[in-house]
């Protein structure tokens, strides 16, 4: 270590005295997500969050508008959660899953094939929403090839989708706004359709369902599954399109004899009404991916989960196994504090939290259509979005946020929000006057 960071390495501390040395080596240092080095502005550094509560060094406190990224559902230190933690550590941090196991993972395994659509009964544990989205990927390869079918090893997928940062996860991830073109030489090349048109409520458009057979025959012989988001495009650009899409990839995967494979990373666990989006569409996949809610916010988890059908073949298949295994698969401290999530959403009342935080979200947003520049406001569940004619100004959107008291990340031409279940009315409030603010700003 050279330099500044010779004096940070020692106790951390939450005096906001101690910050300017840490925030200046961050700032040179540290690379936050989509960023560069030494960062064009210093990132607000937090010592705390309770509730829907960030603390910031300087005395602060913001209402998170993102929940950390679709993940805080039930806000920062819930009493059940941080309980699950502690207590699993009273037991054991980590061990291997290689040959061994636990309650976490066992019983979580069991919580997660009981709440998910039907036939999706068995489940691989993986260490974050890409990796989740790999080993779908993976499974799905595999099991073309345990079928006969080695020559499918391409996917079908929709353009405005955003699957995760590694590099199978990329590949089936919108091809320009995924940067194809930069990492060219290493993304496979995947069959990409059209977006499905927009709105919850637009029904089928005949035109691209048309669009979708003849890519599912043209490339009949090569395809091994349609990777989607159902209903929701997340990251991709917040865009809601309508179950009966979801419904219609379900039979066009039956009719070509293609895996479906639903990416409900940022969907499930209830963000969009429903515990998992597809069943806005009444239908079910044959894999399915899950991670950031999965652990309320506390810790990296996601899995895999896909049919009894599709795990048999893949055993009775030429590996005889399937060729994944992280090292710190099933994580206890992840399990254990995804079970105590997963138990809170049992009793169903976060049906209730979202449908008042989507009607607050209507009622509140609907201002921002009066705004300059925008040209688009939707909700669904507790997903906000207002939609600018041009790019935002990041930083002085956020500046305007922050001064109303909420912390909003916005990206390319969108200022968002989702919030936490337990965002109370109140709490919603200043977070809609923060996506105004930030509007005006942008
Ligand atoms: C966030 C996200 C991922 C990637 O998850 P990470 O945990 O960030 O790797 C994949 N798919 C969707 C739909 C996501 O929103």
């Amino acid at each position: 270590m050279t330099g500044s960071g010779a004096q940070l390495t020692g106790t951390p501390s939450n005096r906001s005295g101690a910050w300017a040395g840490l925030q200046a080596f961050d700032t040179e240092h540290v690379w936050h997500p989509y960023d560069r080095l030494p960062a064009p502005a210093p990132a607000l550094p937090v010592v705390g969050a309770q509730g829907v509560r960030l603390h910031l060094a300087d005395g602060r406190q913001l209402i998170d508008g993102m929940s950390s990224w679709w993940c805080a559902v039930h806000g920062y230190r819930h009493p059940a959660l941080d309980a699950a933690v502690r207590e699993q550590l009273e037991q054991m941090a980590h061990v291997m899953f290689g040959g061994l196991t636990h309650e976490p993972a066992v019983r979580l395994a069991a919580r997660l094939a009981e709440l998910a659509p039907e036939g999706l009964s068995e489940v691989f544990f993986c260490d974050s929403g890409s990796v989740a989205v790999e080993v779908a990927l993976k499974m799905c390869v595999q099991y073309q090839a345990a079928c006969g079918h080695g020559h499918r090893q391409r996917m079908l997928t929709v353009r405005g989708g955003y699957h995760g940062d590694t590099l199978g996860a990329m590949a089936v991830c919108d091809p320009d706004d995924g940067m194809h073109a930069l990492f060219a030489g290493m993304v496979p090349r995947h069959v990409f359709a059209a977006r499905p048109p927009d709105g919850f409520g637009a029904g089928l458009d005949p035109d691209w369902a048309a669009a979708l057979e003849a890519l599912a025959a043209d490339h009949a012989d090569e395809l091994a599954a349609v990777v989607v988001e159902p209903v929701v495009q997340g990251a991709g650009g917040m865009r809601f399109h309508s179950p009966a899409c979801v419904a219609y990839l379900r039979e066009l995967c039956d009719r070509h004899g293609l895996l479906l494979v639903l990416d409900e990373i940022a969907t499930g666990f209830g963000r969009t009404g429903a515990m998992f989006a597809c069943e806005h569409a009444g239908v079910s996949a044959d894999v399915m991916c899950v991670g950031k809610a999965l652990t309320g916010g506390y810790l990296s988890l996601a899995a895999t989960l896909c049919s009894a059908d599709v795990a048999a073949a893949i055993g009775a298949g030429e590996g005889g196994a399937l060729m994944h295994g992280p090292t710190y698969m099933a994580n206890p401290l992840a399990c254990a504090v995804g079970l105590a999530s997963t138990a809170l959403l049992a009793d169903g009342a976060w049906m209730g939290d979202v449908a008042r935080i989507e009607r607050g979200l209507r009622a509140g947003l609907s201002d921002a259509r009066e705004l300059p520049g925008v040209a688009d406001v939707r909700v669904l569940g507790a997903i906000g979005v207002v939609e600018l004619d041009r790019r935002v100004d990041v930083a002085a959107a956020t500046a305007a946020a922050v001064a109303a008291g909420v912390w909003l990340r916005p990206f390319r031409n969108l200022v968002y929000v989702m919030p936490a279940y337990v965002t109370s009315d109140e709490e919603l409030d200043q977070v809609v006057a923060g996506v105004l603010a930030a509007v005006t700003a942008a």
